[in-house]
């Protein structure tokens, strides 16, 4: 959407860095001397406490999601035994510290990496046109919510700014990035999903599906893990408790739902959305550090 397009958004002043981007809910800084993304060698991200539903950016926001998030991002990149874009040695600016980090600047592969171990959201909707998903064909008679046979990669193209991403075939990103990379990319992005599926299990939670990122470092070409990681921006999670008891609630996700359930109730999909109330910002606000709380055992209270 147009919101997501530039630089339109408030966004702090933050000394020795300057603002290259800002997507729906993060702002993307280079250093001041940079002159743009592609030379910059590190870029600073920081995640705002905005949310968005439906394409657009809600008012108000989420306090504190963007510390939860960018807190639960570290989490994961410290226990998934692959390379991260993250850069140990440079400091986040103080005004920022709890929810940005500086990354080493990758040269990106255009391509979001989903993996899906449960069939829900849009891999649902497609499997209903077509019992398949990316051209991975599925078995017949599944329905929303099902765990899958084992997990699929479904990837998407990461269309240019203000055009809408768009899932493709595994082919598809062979034409697109070429085959070494398109190879390395889906096995990475399996093996993570694994591991990270264990981990959430252990915790009682179901990692239903996720999307990586990945680019490679300019100075060395190795394959590295960027964005976000297994937040619940980037991931669908459900309580394994209340999946497993099967009721209404079995779905429920630890993110924006109880935001997208209003909206759904309270606006047509035209025009600017309406402010969410205080008490639906309250229980997301709340939801976000539950999965905080379940995953890294209480360090993630805020
Ligand atoms: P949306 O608002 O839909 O998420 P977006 O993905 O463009 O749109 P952000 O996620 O806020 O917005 O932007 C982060 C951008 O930074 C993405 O384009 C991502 O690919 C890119 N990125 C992440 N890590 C790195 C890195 N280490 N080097 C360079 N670019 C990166
Ligand atoms: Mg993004």
């Amino acid at each position: 959407s147009e919101q997501a397009a530039g630089l339109d958004v408030d966004a702090q002043h933050l000394p020795g860095w300057r603002r290259a981007y800002s997507g729906k809910v993060r702002d993307l800084y280079v250093p001041q001397d940079a002159s743009d993304l592609a030379s910059a060698h590190s870029v600073l991200m920081v995640a705002s406490d905005r949310v968005s539903a439906f394409d657009h950016v809600l008012e108000p926001g989420i306090p504190g999601k963007g510390a939860l998030l960018t807190q639960l991002t570290r989490w994961w990149f410290d226990r998934l035994g692959f390379p991260t874009h993250l850069d140990p040695v440079q400091d986040v600016p103080a005004e920022v510290a709890d929810r940005a980090v500086i990354a080493r600047r990758l040269d990106m592969h255009p391509i979001e990496c989903v993996v899906r171990g449960y069939l829900s959201g849009s891999g649902w909707a497609e499997y209903q046109q077509s019992q398949s998903v990316c051209g991975i064909p599925l078995p017949a008679g599944l329905t929303d919510g099902d765990r899958l046979p084992e997990p699929i990669y479904t990837p998407a193209y990461k269309a240019p700014l203000g055009e809408h991403d768009e899932n493709v075939t595994f082919e598809r990103t062979v034409e697109l990035v070429g085959e070494p990379t398109a190879t390395a990319l889906r096995d990475a992005s399996l093996d993570l999903f694994r591991r990270a599926s264990a981990i959430a299990e252990e915790r009682g939670v179901i990692l239903a599906d996720t999307k990586f990122e990945f680019g490679d470092d300019p100075a060395t070409g190795v394959l590295t893990l960027a964005d976000e990681v297994l937040t619940s921006d980037s991931s669908r999670y459900w309580d394994a408790e209340l999946y497993a008891a099967g009721g209404p609630d079995r779905l429920a996700s630890f993110d924006k739902q109880i935001v997208r359930d209003w909206l759904a109730a309270h606006w047509d999909r035209h025009g600017t959305p309406p402010s969410l109330p205080d008490e639906i910002v309250e229980r997301t606000a709340a939801r976000y550090r539950e999965l905080i709380e379940r995953l890294t055992g209480g360090a993630g209270g805020a």
